[in-house]
């Protein structure tokens, strides 16, 4: 079965449609620096208003613990996405409250509303499903039916994206369905040769994706901070680099499966070494198997992929036909640890073929370092969710909205 669509819920004018974005934005003393997410989810805003629906927007932003916290305040998002619809944009102080019940109350048709963070509830992300439930009839008491669009949490069972899509009429949003649509594309005969990009540093998070990944793939290119545990099995010393010590086992399993599938595992050959985390710290080039043997010793960081590492990577890269890159290649916020990152993502723009970029960071890194999204084949919303989904997993968020 694939995705209900807005079609599916009928004629919305006069409609109270609750859509559920990711509108998780990075945030700098309280200014947007990406609204990447923002734009991504004017669409399906955009076309509820021209059909008269009221609509009620609820996103989490950040990772606040089931209380209100001012610096994961939704407010700025709010002001922003006012701004890029040209049009007011009401705000509710709580989500599911007397602030919101009154501004969801006062809208007329064609309106918007943010409501405040889902997140300042515990219910949202609750792992009991009454708690979860409760708060999900909270909010379905606040619409007619739900839009779900936000890709970014599709993966997550949360009051929000999964337990009120099966209270409400629900359907899935423009957003969903164009990811969708080019991740289908990733994952039904991608064209070979296939690489797939890794870095950042959710490390746990992303290194059971590689198992999965393995028998799908052409070459697998592994940065960013989850590069140390790969040198790591291979018996190299990392210093004091980011290092999830109890995986080092299952990662030299991926390379005796890798080298079963003739798939190839490319980890850097050289890295950039600092002396600290910080923009003002020392800095050293060093081969991969030497990073303790700089003047920093044991406490060495690796935080970039060196040149000759970037270089090998972009040569694979431009030579592919699909790429998929999730994770930056370094600390890119941090210029000394921008490089890495650069030529990854220029060589993604000169791949002959299909490029998708996916996450929120990596999304951001793009664009920081000045590349435009039409660049690219894709600029996925969703790191952790297309990374899933990519590995075949079933995504409780759209399974709800009734894809198999
Ligand atoms: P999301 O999952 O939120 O969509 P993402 O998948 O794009 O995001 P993350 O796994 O969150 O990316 O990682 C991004 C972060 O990784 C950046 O802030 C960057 O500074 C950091 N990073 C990259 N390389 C290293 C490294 N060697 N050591 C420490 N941190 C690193």
């Amino acid at each position: 079965m694939t995705l209900r669509t807005i079609e599916s819920l009928g004629q919305l004018s006069g409609k109270r449609v609750i859509v559920r974005c990711d509108l998780n934005v990075p945030l700098k003393d309280g200014e947007i620096t990406d609204d990447g997410r923002v734009r991504a989810s004017l669409p399906t805003i955009k076309a509820l208003r021209e059909q008269g629906a009221r609509v009620v927007i609820v996103s989490h932003l950040g990772r606040p613990k089931g209380a209100p916290e001012a610096r994961y305040s939704l407010a700025p998002v709010a002001v922003r996405l006012a701004e890029l619809l040209g049009a007011d944009v009401a705000f509710a102080t709580d989500t599911v409250g007397a602030s919101a019940q009154a501004a969801v109350a006062a809208l007329a048709d064609g309106e918007v509303v943010v409501l405040e963070n889902l997140r300042f509830n515990a219910g949202e992300t609750a792992k009991d499903d009454a708690e979860r439930g409760a708060f999900a009839t909270e909010l379905s008491a606040l619409g007619d039916v739900l839009v779900s669009d936000g890709f970014g949490v599709v993966h997550r069972k949360q009051a929000s994206v999964f337990d009120l899509a099966g209270i409400l009429p629900s359907a899935a949003g423009l957003l969903i369905a164009a990811e969708l649509e080019v991740l289908d594309r990733l994952t039904e005969k991608p064209e070979a040769p296939y690489a797939v990009v890794l870095g950042g540093s959710k490390v746990s998070d992303k290194l059971g994706v590689i198992g999965h990944l393995l028998p799908r793939v052409n070459s697998l290119l592994i940065g960013g901070g989850m590069a140390y545990t790969f040198l790591a099995a291979q018996g190299h010393k990392v210093g004091a680099s980011l290092l999830e010590a109890d995986q080092i086992e299952t990662v030299r399993g991926y390379l005796q499966e890798a080298e079963r599938l003739g798939v190839k595992i490319v980890v850097p050959t050289d890295v950039v070494v600092a002396s600290k985390f910080g923009a003002d710290a020392e800095i050293a080039v060093t081969p991969a198997s030497g990073i303790e043997d700089t003047t920093f010793g044991a406490s060495g960081l690796g935080l970039d992929i060196g040149p000759e590492t970037a270089a090998a990577f972009a040569d694979i890269i431009r030579a592919s036909k699909t790429v998929f890159w999730n994770g930056p290649m370094g600390v890119f916020e941090l210029a000394p640890f921008a490089e890495g990152t650069r030529t990854v993502a220029a060589a993604l723009t000169e791949v002959d073929g299909l490029s998708v970029v996916g996450g929120g960071d990596s999304a951001a890194a793009v664009r920081t370092l000045g590349f435009t999204d039409d660049q690219f084949g894709h600029i996925s919303t969703g790191g952790g969710a297309s990374l899933e989904f990519l590995e075949g997993k079933r995504l409780p968020g759209l399974e709800v909205l009734g894809w198999q």
